[in-house]
């Protein structure tokens, strides 16, 4: 099984299942995300715990990335502070945006959405669920949409 087969699993089975799915009770944030030329659309709850994510949960109606992404983001910036998120979120932009940028290994699970970088039109897709998180933790009451 090369990389690529292996990417592609990680992606089917957490559109499949994704984890971390379904409205989270006494949240403290969340922040909702439209996809308008893919359709995707995404809710983004948040409990802190000082500057934490102490947890997170999503739900929505999207494409296999839009979805995969999510169930991933959620795996992995959950325990989180701000900053490391960000600090994430910048190495997650490259990865997606730079075809043939060497996979993090930090980045963990996430790498298997490098192979989006081939499909442009996918980018936002994959990216919906970081901005929807950005304005959960900028307690943005407002619904983000990619196209703006
Ligand atoms: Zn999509």
């Amino acid at each position: 099984m090369d990389l690529k087969d292996l990417y592609r699993d990680v992606i089917l089975d957490h559109n499949r299942q994704p984890r971390n799915f379904g409205a989270l009770a006494h949240s403290d944030a969340h922040a909702e995300g439209h996809n308008p030329l893919c359709g995707d659309r995404l809710t983004v709850w948040l409990r802190f715990e000082g500057d934490r994510i102490a947890d997170i949960r999503f739900e929505g109606k999207g494409c296999a990335i839009s979805t995969a992404s999510a169930s991933l983001m959620t795996e992995a910036v959950k325990g989180r502070d701000k900053a490391a998120i960000k600090e994430l979120y910048d190495r997650i932009h490259v990865l997606l945006t730079e075809p043939h940028a060497a996979a993090d290994a930090s980045l963990g699970k996430l790498a298997a959405l490098g192979g989006v970088s081939e499909f442009p039109a996918r980018v936002k897709c994959a990216t919906l669920c970081w901005h929807t998180l950005n304005a959960a933790l900028e307690h943005s009451a407002d619904a983000v949409s990619t196209e703006e």
